[in-house]
């Protein structure tokens, strides 16, 4: 078996592979997509669905398409129905009720968008969705109006558009590229869009957000990265939600980047029954931060349609944080935001420890119960 040790032991176990499987199948990214998981009779195969499922599977579909890369879907338990893995990739029938605050477009993004596939939110930065396609399709996407409707990259006219629109505006100093999943795209597609980006002056980086090595780490070739790194500085920001999704496989991907000079960055978003607590958290970040990757935002689940039976309240995701406070580095703790529904943008949040504000000093009590005074520069201590 192929474990990686990392200087510090933890172990990064592969994923079982189905026994008639060839190895060189199973870590052929593009074998993974050919035999995704997308009827129900394709998930009832490997597991004994409930009641609930059925449900989903059956209906959820039509609303927000189902599929999961048989490496993803291997890393569920088939027996445990309340698996993490399992519950992000297989509808319930909950999905299928729109919820208390459902909107199709939680953050906005259409209003916000100044051309084909552009979302200009924040003025040094522009979301450019290179495609519509996942390998698997997160139950909670915040993204619904837009991924999974077969439309992959954009036609000419609309890719010409949206660079135009950043060739345009000299503000822009970040190109996010995000979708979809950018890195479903093969590679000559996306070096053309980054030799592209490459000639804009005024642009000092490229991320790409991507779910890939998570969902199907595979795909993070030698010939990927290699192509990849001509046009540094690129960020990647992988979305890991579970510290069970780190496996040897993602392991070996995401080794792969840092060690070609990608920072990694992780964005999770905490789910309700799935990683909302705190020891769910700090096993994630463990894991991340021994392979180098910086744990980075816990978002607050987006009110997308069908997603309440997902959401954690504000509330327990500051309890959440304010457990890892005190007990895990700077480094391993991710900054918990929430994503203004409506389009305001991300407000950080941080557990409150102010306990008293005056104009001479400020009054706080730390994660431990220890009251300290800090003292504005001018006034006396006897303020
Ligand atoms: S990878 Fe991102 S865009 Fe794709 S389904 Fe998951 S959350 Fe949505």
């Amino acid at each position: 078996m192929c474990v990686i040790h990392t200087p510090m032991r933890i172990e990064f176990e592969p994923a079982p592979r189905p026994q008639d499987i060839s190895p060189q199948d199973w870590m052929d990214w593009r074998w993974q997509v050919r035999n995704r998981l997308k009827r129900f009779e394709d998930f009832s195969m490997h597991f004994a669905l409930t009641e609930s499922e059925i449900g989903g599977l059956r209906e959820a579909n039509q609303a927000f398409k189902v599929q999961a890369t048989p490496y993803y879907a291997s890393l569920a338990e088939p027996g445990n129905i309340h698996d993490p893995i399992r519950r992000m990739m297989i509808p319930l029938a909950e999905e299928l009720s729109d919820g208390k605050q459902a909107m199709s477009d939680p953050l906005a993004e259409r209003k916000y968008s100044p051309a084909p596939r552009i979302v200009h939110r924040y003025p040094d930065r522009v979301l450019f969705l290179v495609t519509d396609t996942c390998s698997v399709y997160c139950r909670y996407c915040l993204r619904k109006h837009f991924t999974g409707h077969d439309e992959a990259f954009p036609v000419r006219t609309e890719y010409q558009a949206a660079l135009d629109y950043i060739k345009n505006q000299s503000g822009i100093r970040e190109v996010i590229l995000s979708g979809g999943d950018p890195l479903t795209l093969g590679d000559e597609r996306i070096e053309e869009i980054l030799k592209d980006l490459s000639q804009i002056p005024h642009l000092d980086l490229i991320r790409i957000g991507t779910r890939m090595p998570v969902v199907n780490p595979m795909r993070i070739t030698n010939e990927l990265v290699s192509r990849l790194k001509i046009y540094h500085p690129i960020f990647i920001m992988t979305h890991f939600n579970h510290a069970k999704e780190v496996t040897y496989e993602a392991a070996k991907a995401l080794l792969r980047l840092v060690d070609n000079g990608f920072p990694v960055l992780n964005q999770m978003v905490l789910l309700r029954g799935i990683n909302d607590s705190a020891e769910a958290v700090e096993q994630l970040s463990r894991r991340l931060l021994r392979l180098r990757v910086k744990p980075y935002y816990m978002h607050q689940c987006d009110p997308s349609l069908g997603t309440d039976h997902f959401r954690t309240s504000i509330r327990q995701s500051l309890k959440i944080q304010r457990e890892l406070w005190g007990k895990i580095s700077g480094l391993a703790l991710p900054q918990l935001s929430v994503d203004l529904p409506g389009g305001g943008g991300k407000v950080g949040l941080v557990p409150d420890f102010l306990i008293e504000k005056t104009d001479s000093h400020w009054r706080f009590r730390g994660w431990d119960g220890v009251e300290s005074t800090y003292i504005e520069p001018g006034y006396d201590h006897n303020f």
